[in-house]
């Protein structure tokens, strides 16, 4: 599937198209053009016959290629591709193809696969989730703004096209406005540029919900961000409601102005914390469930332990092994999905720095990392000590001298002997062995 951003642009390039070339060549021809892609140079689209194709490279390439690179697309060339398929499907589709431009629900690109019912709430989300359901299932709005803020991949766009989705089914005639922060910036410089019939201010303002993905796009942007401004403060006056997402907090926007900032965390700000290992195993087993290859459960727990980074490389990863099995014709089992996953795996393993050593020793034994780096030299500092700098030596590759510094501006020798001590003990004690491998343990996790 193209990415929904592209069919955006093409979307809007094509009404560009429309009003150069005219409405009859653009009905004969560009109707019947299929995005695939558009690359950094080349424009990929299908055409259902190859006299299609030489009449649309003749006639209208240079027109195509303009109206892309309005958009901020650098492309400068249009591969046309053409197959029997292509032609059927064509047919079937080409009539609703072209959006209808004096609807403003035509800018909403929902994904069917963002609702409620896909989407599987744990501690890390569930504040999130049930104030969006709230949102989409009330009337007036009670939280006007909902600001919905976290990390990339974990949910935010899938939210929000949830909420779409469910206002839609219980007040079809509900006029819900989804777009990227991008994409107002898009629709608003253009309609500043071009002064289109119905302005971009007009269709704003006439929808009953108004969701802008990803606001932080617009810090240092002025012009858009004073138009955000006026449309946001319209809009709830007139009492429609507003959902936004963000990477972080409303106060913590880089480049937005303080006014904006302050209005922004007026409603609800709900936050979506990093994920845990119970929520990528639900996500895991509810997405397994929908796959016609059975996955076993050894493996999706392999998964989620190992695949932290977020929701998006946890599904992809799911994805890619159900699709090698598939292809393979083999069962999957933790070794193949090792075999297969393993530049992700890498990716996703946790980096142990000095830093978290110290931090993570200091917590066990109850020190303070001051103390830990400082020369002081009572028992239970020093030998935290001694331990904070062997776990050093084997669990980093940072150089004797390296971690010497790293604790008060000692020398390699320190650290030699901080090790040799260390050695010593797990062989004397007991106790001092297992709480070693207690802290090592926490540290490669
Ligand atoms: P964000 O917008 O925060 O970057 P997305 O909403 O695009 O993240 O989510 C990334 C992917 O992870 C999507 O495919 C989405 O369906 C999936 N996803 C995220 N959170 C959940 C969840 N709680 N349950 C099921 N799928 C999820
Ligand atoms: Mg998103």
């Amino acid at each position: 599937m193209v990415d929904n951003n592209l069919q955006q642009i093409w979307a809007e390039a094509l009404e560009d198209i429309k009003g150069v070339i005219g409405e009859q060549s653009f009905k004969n021809w560009i109707v019947k053009l299929d995005l695939i892609d558009i690359g950094d140079s080349i424009l990929t689209i299908s055409a259902p016959s190859n006299f299609v194709r030489d009449t649309v490279l003749a006639r209208f390439s240079e027109d195509i290629l303009n109206a892309l690179n309005s958009y901020g697309c650098p492309v400068t060339s249009i591969d046309i591709k053409v197959s029997e398929e292509e032609t059927k499907r064509q047919d079937a589709k080409s009539l609703d193809k072209i959006p209808n431009r004096s609807n403003s629900n035509d800018i909403s690109v929902l994904d069917p696969r963002f609702t409620f019912q896909n989407f599987v709430a744990g501690k890390p989300n569930e504040f999130a989730y049930a104030a969006a359901v709230r949102v989409a299932e009330s009337d007036t709005p009670i939280f006007n703004p909902l600001f919905l803020y976290g990390g990339v991949g974990l949910g935010k766009t899938h939210l929000m096209h949830s909420i779409a989705w469910r206002i839609k089914e219980i007040h079809p005639r509900k006029n819900v406005m989804y777009l990227s922060a991008e994409k107002f910036m898009y629709l608003f410089i253009k309609s500043l540029r071009f002064k289109t019939a119905m302005s971009f201010k007009e269709m704003v303002r006439a929808v009953d919900i108004l969701m802008v993905d990803d606001v932080q796009f617009i810090g240092g942007k002025e012009t858009t961000q004073e138009e955000f401004f006026h449309t946001f403060n319209e809009l709830v006056d007139n009492n429609k409601q507003i959902v936004l997402s963000a990477d972080k907090s409303p106060s913590n926007l880089d480049g937005v102005e303080n006014r904006l900032k302050s209005r922004l965390g007026w409603g609800l700000v709900a936050d979506i914390h990093p994920t845990t290992y119970e929520l990528r195993l639900g996500i895991l087993q509810s997405k397994a469930k929908q796959s016609k290859i059975s996955v076993p459960d050894k493996v999706l727990e392999f998964l989620a332990a190992k695949i932290t980074s977020n929701i998006r490389e946890l599904e992809g990863a799911l994805n890619r092994i159900i699709a090698h099995s598939a292809l393979v014709g083999r069962e999957l089992s933790i070794d193949v999905a090792y075999e297969v996953l393993k530049d992700l795996l890498r990716s996703n393993e946790q980096i142990i720095t000095i830093d978290n050593i110290q931090r993570k020793v200091c917590e066990y034994y109850g020190i303070k990392l001051s103390d830990l780096t400082s020369a002081k030299r009572q028992k239970a500092i020093t030998s935290a000590r001694h331990v904070a700098m062997y776990l050093c030596k084997q669990l980093t590759t940072r150089s004797l001298p390296d971690i010497g510094k790293s604790f008060g501006g000692k020398d390699h020798a320190t650290v030699i002997h901080a090790v040799k001590k260390v050695n010593e003990n797990m062989q004397n004690d007991d106790n001092f062995k297992s709480d070693l491998e207690i802290l090592k343990k926490s540290l490669e996790n």
